[in-house]
């Protein structure tokens, strides 16, 4: 099975035959962030990252993020409060998320739509369904007792 690394790689030789010093950092700042299991918007990478490289442009990070994202590398995270950010997760294969509204917490889920439910939304709504998205949000154990600090004394 391919690694998180070789997945961001292989992502990045297929948008670019040109592996230039930018375009390696960024996968690299990509693959730091992914490994820790963390989420992060667009905006702390470029942070991240010029640190590194104060050069680095915006336009060139966010277009590559971009096309991960579409390549499905990176998960885009849609946030409860409204915040995106981007994930580099565990599985390469379809799944969804769990998503803590207050710290941010993601998890991978395995569940999904039954097919068969989705074909019968096909054929009842004559359309051609292409993709799906499905969200769980909520406060993760930390945060809810931070929420209720009278169960947390239990
Ligand atoms: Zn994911
Ligand atoms: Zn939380
Ligand atoms: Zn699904």
């Amino acid at each position: 099975m391919l690694t998180k690394a070789d997945r961001v790689a292989e992502a990045f030789r297929e948008f670019s035959a040109r592996n230039t010093k930018q375009r390696q950092a960024i996968a690299d700042g990509i693959v730091a962030l992914g490994e820790a299991g963390k989420a992060f918007p667009a905006e702390a990478l470029l942070t991240e990252l010029r640190l590194a490289s104060p050069g680095i442009g915006r336009a060139t990070v966010f277009r590559a993020i971009d096309k991960l994202a579409r390549l499905k590398i990176l998960d885009r995270i849609d946030f409860a409060d409204g915040e995106r950010w981007y994930r580099l997760c565990d599985s390469p294969a379809h799944h969804h998320h769990l998503t803590c509204r207050v710290c941010h917490r993601v998890v991978e889920l395995e569940l999904c739509l039954p097919k068969a439910k989705i074909e019968a939304i096909e054929r009842k709504e004559r359309f051609t369904i292409e993709d799906h998205e499905i969200s769980l949000f909520g406060l993760c154990e930390k945060c809810s007792k931070k929420a209720s600090p009278r169960m947390a004394q239990d």
